[in-house]
């Protein structure tokens, strides 16, 4: 990556970061409500505000620990393998952590029905022929489903 690139990148960065920072509300909460379709409204659209606001807030930490990776010198670096992420990857998404293949085995694992922990999702048959079955609903081979 030629330093004119790391440049550009760092301000895209830094514009995205600011304007986070502007839009950043803390989510509202509200207190007293005339009746309950009213309250239970209000309290749907908070819990979206939060999703909002946690999406905001992970984004922002992302980005300030992109910046450090830049000031540490290992930015544009691989986190799993080491090597250099190619630069249109990096102007896709500053802040990206991993190159294609490290992203790709990280997100195979993640699927994967033997995975273990909280990473652990069912395919809900979106891989037909898949070691699931590819019916939804239908967990690891062997599981048996009434
Ligand atoms: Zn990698």
């Amino acid at each position: 990556m030629y330093f004119s690139q790391l440049i550009e990148l760092q301000g895209m960065m830094e514009r995205e970061l600011a304007a986070l920072r502007r839009a950043l509300t803390p989510p509202s909460v509200p207190l007293k409500c005339p009746d309950d379709n009213e309250l239970a409204s209000r309290l749907s659209e908070c819990a979206v505000d939060e999703r909002l606001h946690a999406r905001c807030v992970e984004r922002i930490r992302d980005l300030e620990y992109a910046l450090r990776r830049i000031e540490r010198l290992d930015y544009g670096l691989c986190e799993a393998c080491g090597e250099r992420i190619p630069f249109p990857r990096l102007l896709a998404s500053p802040a990206v952590r991993l190159c294609v293949d490290c992203q790709q085995a990280r997100e195979r694992e993640s699927f994967s029905p033997f995975a273990t922990g909280p990473a652990r999702r069912p395919c809900a048959g979106r891989f037909r022929g898949g070691p699931c079955g590819g019916a939804a609903g239908v967990g690891a081979p062997g599981q048996r489903v009434s």
